[in-house]
């Protein structure tokens, strides 16, 4: 068979079950000012500085990715606002929206809206994720360790004045937060927020035991269905989340099922690490070493043909069981390596 030039159409990134690759979450730090439980231990000990890809080589992987067809950027960490002049990355990245770059947004923590807001609005940034369990100012603290609840609310009311619509991120934790999820939900309909619950994942190597606090999303939804009428929606937002809409509020609200639910037949995703690391499969440990393909040559030709291979070997679903004879977990990195 006669191999010609690429076509625009080669270009893009398919993989074996004929998913396009289209969504890239980039972790810019796996360090972060909380310690929530179900994702760090109180511990942690961090990548040293010198393994981290420089702000300048995230802009280059994230342009190649753009070049090859992503369309949707997330930022994420750890919490990607603590990285030492995180804007640049920002700033750099907004000139890509309207020219491949249909999206960019964040997951964050919010501990560093306040300070960020505007310029994450100025970047083109128009929905970002706050993750937030409780609206319990000590229950907040001893699931964030390090956390502070007003400091998060101020971050989001100065992200709503400068302009940016919020989903907010709640891991249902059976036992923690199952009496908040009611008022968890009419607080965010009623300031125009999403809501959006996750299953904790047994990702990371971490105490106390996660699945004594595993709740299956499905209970969560019927424990919502008593105090709303839920019906099911046809909103697609690029991510995992299925939704249903609250008639009494008017609101959405998302579920992210890894574990009741395999996500995993229209994955569209890929994760970045930041030392350059990327993963095809949250819930599978093979990566690729796209830091080494990187640094080798200035030409992006080498980086590129390093990408194609990774998704080659995308799989077709992660491995995350329920398991409850043991407590392993099912990942050893943890959640802040790859981002959530
Ligand atoms: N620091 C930012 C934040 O908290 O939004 C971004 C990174 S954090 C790893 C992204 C999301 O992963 C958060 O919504 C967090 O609640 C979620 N997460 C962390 N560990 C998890 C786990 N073991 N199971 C399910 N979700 C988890
Ligand atoms: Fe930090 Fe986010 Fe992990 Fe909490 S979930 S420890 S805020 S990275």
């Amino acid at each position: 068979m006669a191999v010609g030039p690429k076509s625009a159409a080669d270009l893009s990134m398919i993989d074996p079950f004929g998913r396009a690759v289209s969504y890239l979450r980039v972790s810019v730090t796996d360090r972060c000012d909380f310690r929530c439980v179900y994702c760090m231990s109180e511990d942690m000990a961090f990548l040293p500085k010198k393994d981290l890809l420089t702000l300048e080589e995230l802009d280059r992987l994230c342009s190649v990715f753009i070049n090859k067809g992503v369309k949707k950027l997330r930022i994420t960490g750890g919490e990607p606002l603590v990285r030492r002049d995180i804007m640049t990355l920002f700033h750099s990245l907004s000139k890509k929206l309207g020219n491949g770059l249909e999206e960019l947004t964040l997951t964050t923590n919010g501990s560093q809206l306040e300070r960020y807001a505007h310029e994450l609005a100025a970047c083109g940034i128009k929905r970002i994720n706050v993750s937030l369990d409780t609206l319990d100012a000590a229950k907040f603290k001893s699931i964030t360790r390090w956390g502070d609840l007003d400091r998060v609310l101020a971050g989001i009311k100065a992200a709503q004045k400068a302009g940016l619509s919020i989903k907010i991120n709640a891991v249902a934790l059976k036992g923690v937060n199952d009496t908040e999820i009611e008022p968890l939900v009419r607080w965010a309909h009623e300031d125009g927020m999403d809501i959006t619950f996750i299953e904790v994942m047994p990702m990371g190597d971490i105490e106390p035991d996660r699945f004594d606090q595993y709740w299956p999303l499905t209970e969560v939804k019927d424990h919502l269905s008593k105090s709303f009428t839920l019906s099911d929606i046809d909103y697609q937002t690029g991510g995992p989340a299925r939704y249903v809409r609250a008639r009494e509020t008017g609101g959405r609200i998302g579920f992210i099922t890894p574990l009741t639910h395999n996500f995993c037949e229209s994955c569209n995703r890929v994760r970045l690490t930041c030392t350059g690391m990327l993963y095809m499969c949250l819930g599978q440990d093979d990566s690729a070493d796209l830091r080494a393909a990187l640094r080798a040559s200035t030409d992006n030709h080498l980086v590129s043909q390093a990408i194609d291979n990774a998704i080659l070997r995308k799989p077709k679903g992660h491995d995350f069981v329920i398991e409850r004879t043991h407590s392993r977990p099912a990942v050893t990195r943890h959640m802040s390596v790859t981002g959530g």
